[in-house]
């Protein structure tokens, strides 16, 4: 079952082209990962699929339902209603600072939905446990590391159930030695068949755990396939150099 469907989706920023009709599917259980150069549209691709960018042209489903259809937006409530169930983690984690690692989390689904304050603690202290992070749900964001904040940001993610999680990078503002612990929870998460979108420069990551890759180039998806496939044969010299060198 297709949880994404998206068809000749476009999008301008004035004259440049960001996105030339770009084609793709992301079925229940897929761990989707995209690379790509800078400036290949990896960001914008994923912002337009929970409406933080408008597009300009083409189709886009979740669940068969449509966000999108040939450019034409659904209404206000019904996008609302589709977005709400991706969930997405960002570069820089987006936290909210004034509020503390389980006010952070329980901020969205205490504003749209009708669950009792002692059932959001209950599953905010389950998922702070899930990404290793029990005995946090007092400090605030600022007294984290980067590798903790992502970690609270993936959790903050999943309260709302999402049907799939995008991630953008989820670790290139991360030291080094952070990196580890946030692509271990990542890990986890595919392992239990939740359905991700990645778009990552970790390639091993992509190897190891993505069950399809999407290499983006130029505003298209030059090429898709399994990390077998696209790793060992890649079709395109634009690939094979992407792949040596990261350009
Ligand atoms: P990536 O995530 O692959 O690095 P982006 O989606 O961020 O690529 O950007 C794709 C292209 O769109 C780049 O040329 C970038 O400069 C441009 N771009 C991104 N956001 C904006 C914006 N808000 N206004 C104008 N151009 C933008
Ligand atoms: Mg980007």
């Amino acid at each position: 079952m297709a949880i994404i469907e998206v068809s000749d989706l476009s999008k301008r920023y004035g004259e440049l082209e960001v996105l030339k009709r770009i084609t793709f599917d992301v079925h229940k259980h897929d761990v989707v990962a995209v690379i790509g150069p800078s400036g290949s549209g990896k960001s914008t691709m994923l912002r337009s699929l929970v409406h933080l960018e408008q597009i300009d042209g083409g189709t886009i489903r979740v669940d068969g339902e449509e966000l999108v259809e040939e450019g034409a937006y659904s209404a206000p409530r019904k996008i609302k209603q589709i977005t709400s169930k991706m969930g997405m983690v960002f570069q820089h984690f987006n936290l909210f600072p004034h509020l503390t690692v389980q006010q952070n989390l329980e901020l969205a689904p205490r504003m749209v939905k009708g669950e009792s304050a002692a059932e959001l603690r209950r599953r905010s202290g389950e998922l702070l446990e899930k990404v290793g992070l029990s005995g946090r749900e007092s400090m605030y964001p600022a007294k984290l590391s980067g590798g903790q904040k992502q970690r609270v940001a993936i959790a903050r993610a999943l309260m709302m159930n999402p049907h799939i999680l995008l991630f953008d990078e989820p670790t290139s503002a991360l030291d080094p030695e952070l990196t580890g612990e946030v692509l271990q929870v990542m890990k986890r998460l595919a392992e239990e068949h939740t359905t991700m979108i990645v778009v990552t420069h970790e390639m091993g990551f992509a190897k190891e755990v993505a069950s399809r890759v999407l290499f983006m180039d130029d505003g298209q998806i030059l090429e898709s396939g399994s990390p077998e496939e696209l790793f060992a044969n890649p079709r395109f010299d634009r690939t094979k150099a992407f792949l040596s060198h990261g350009l």
